[in-house]
């Protein structure tokens, strides 16, 4: 009788060991595997202006404004985790208290006409579910529609004299715009309108790991722009 409740108190200890490590296997999942945020904006003129065309948001058209394409952690060798946990997918009873002002700032633009969620709900569960450490899905948003209000590109832009009205300018007049009104340099990504043209299709400024403020980019994304670049009326 001993002997059976001694081997039985070791099946217990053994247990016990076997659900600490997957415990803390569990948490080592779920913690912090980036360094900092990419802040995506986007400018719809061109996101339209391009072969694959676009659907304007069954709400209507999208505002004369860059809106938001997403928040990417990422990490400093350049790479970034995606798609980090399919146990927690987009909800938008979660974010209803957002709706109407994403709907304005964070417009689909994808074919067919739709309300947004498919394109919030991409963003959620490739980006957002590998920053649950820091905010989750309701402050994924609210976070990342409060980082817009504090820096408006499109002011900024104006501001210098790049206007979106089709005309062309330099690389380095768009990033010191921005530079000059943010004080951080941004990554300016560039895509082809139907006749080939480079084009301004989005703007990527840093955010610290904890989402809380702008950084200085550790490390910037690869491609380019050319040296001329359309500004496409929206
Ligand atoms: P990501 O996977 O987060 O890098 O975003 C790229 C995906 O987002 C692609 O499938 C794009 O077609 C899509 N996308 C980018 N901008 C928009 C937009 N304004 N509306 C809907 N889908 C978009
Ligand atoms: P390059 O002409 O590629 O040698 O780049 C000259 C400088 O401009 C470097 O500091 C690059 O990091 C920067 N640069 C090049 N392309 C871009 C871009 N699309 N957005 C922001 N900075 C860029």
């Amino acid at each position: 009788m001993k002997m059976m409740m001694m081997i039985s108190n070791n099946n217990n200890a053994l247990l016990l060991i076997k659900l600490l490590t997957l415990h803390s296997l569990l948490v080592l999942a779920a913690s912090q595997d980036f360094d900092f945020f990419y802040f995506v904006q986007q400018w719809p003129g061109s996101y339209c202006d391009t072969k694959q065309s676009c659907c304007y948001p069954s709400t209507g058209k999208p505002a004369s404004d860059f809106g938001i394409h997403g928040l990417w952690p990422n990490r400093n060798d350049g790479s970034y985790p995606s798609n980090c946990d399919s146990t927690n997918p987009f909800d938008v009873s979660k974010i209803s208290d957002l709706t109407s002002h994403m709907q304005s700032e964070w417009p689909t633009l994808s074919c067919p006409s739709n309300n947004g969620l498919a394109f919030w709900g991409h963003e959620w569960d490739k980006h957002g579910t590998c920053s649950e450490s820091v905010l989750n899905q309701h402050d994924y948003f609210a976070t990342t529609l409060s980082l817009k209000n504090q820096i408006d590109l499109l002011q900024a832009l104006k501001s210098a004299g790049v206007q979106p009205n089709g005309q062309k300018y330099t690389l380095s007049s768009i990033k010191s715009a921005i530079q000059g009104a943010s004080g951080f340099t941004p990554w300016i990504e560039c895509n082809n309108d139907t006749s080939g043209n480079s084009q301004l299709y989005q703007i990527y400024l840093c955010v610290d790991s904890s989402a809380s403020r702008f950084i200085q980019c550790p490390v910037f994304p690869k491609g380019s722009c050319g040296s001329s670049i359309e500004f496409p009326k929206f």
